[in-house]
């Protein structure tokens, strides 16, 4: 089965949400913790999250993905922005462990300067002070596409921050097309040798969701602009080997192209279409 839905914002509550998902005929969404430029941790409605499951479940609408804010960067330079990213995961994963099963995407931060090494190093530091031996929520760590001085872009960097982490059975990948596209995995041609390398590498056991965005930018640009399906470098062909890769299939995917409802719905159709 197709899973797929787009980035929503649930500031009108999770019902809206999934209403909204619905309304475009996905079967999942995806949806930021809290405002992604920073700021403050907002309580779950009690009231409306039992009103989204009752609907969810009436209209089978799989657990959302939740998305980190921008504003953590477990390995930057500065203590406090590193604090803010430890007291951001206690909050989110706290707050997430209502939600049966559900994963949390973060990128794995910015060194600003002071290197791979030492980037890997403090965002593995952040992650063993908030992954437990048994946790409800599976942390994500995204694959980036390399712009500025983002970790994450190699298969190997991510591998290194998952070794890294002292109870890392609940810490998975989330594929970016976009961004794995422009960090100089060929998905376009090669999706098949990439997946190989993703298996070896990381082992795709790892893998437990996909944000399927076509790209401005060429490959190899190490530049992170999405596009909407089919109207970037990746190509509607991709697409439509993605979706259909057997060792993909059942990995939930998440449309984070520049849309809105009507774009999204039609993307959701071109993908079911050609399924
Ligand atoms: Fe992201
Ligand atoms: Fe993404
Ligand atoms: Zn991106």
């Amino acid at each position: 089965m197709l899973i797929v839905g787009p980035h929503l914002s649930t500031s009108k509550g999770f019902l809206a949400a999934a209403k909204e998902a619905v309304a475009i005929e996905a079967n999942t969404f995806q949806f930021f913790s809290r405002n992604p430029r920073g700021g403050a941790s907002k309580d779950i409605d009690i009231d409306d999250f039992n009103a989204y499951l009752t609907y969810s479940k009436e209209h089978n609408i799989i657990t959302p993905l939740c998305h980190a804010p921008y504003t953590l960067n477990p390995c930057s330079n500065k203590e406090e922005t590193r604090e803010f990213a430890v007291q951001c995961f206690e909050e989110d994963l706290e707050k997430l462990s209502i939600f049966n099963g559900i994963c949390y995407n973060f990128h794995p931060g910015s060194h600003v300067g002071q290197g791979e090494e030492i980037g890997i190093t403090k965002t593995i530091e952040v992650l063993n002070k908030v992954m437990k031996e048994e946790m409800s929520v599976t942390v994500l760590l995204e694959t980036m596409s390399g712009k500025g001085t983002e970790i994450g872009k190699t298969f190997e960097e991510l591998k290194r921050i998952i070794d890294g982490v002292k109870y890392n059975k609940n810490l998975g990948v989330c594929l970016d097309t976009c961004h794995v596209f422009c960090a100089g995995y060929d998905i376009k041609n090669h999706l098949d040798d990439v997946l190989d390398e993703f298996d070896k590498v990381i082992g795709l056991d790892k893998l437990k969701a996909i944000h399927l965005n076509d790209t401005f930018n060429d490959f190899n640009t190490h530049k992170d602009h999405h596009q909407k399906l089919g109207e970037g470098f990746i190509g509607k062909e991709a697409f439509i080997n993605i979706i259909n890769n057997p060792r993909l299939k059942n990995i939930p995917m998440y449309l984070e192209t520049p849309n809105e409802d009507a774009g999204w719905k039609e993307e959701i159709a071109f993908l079911k279409a050609n399924i």
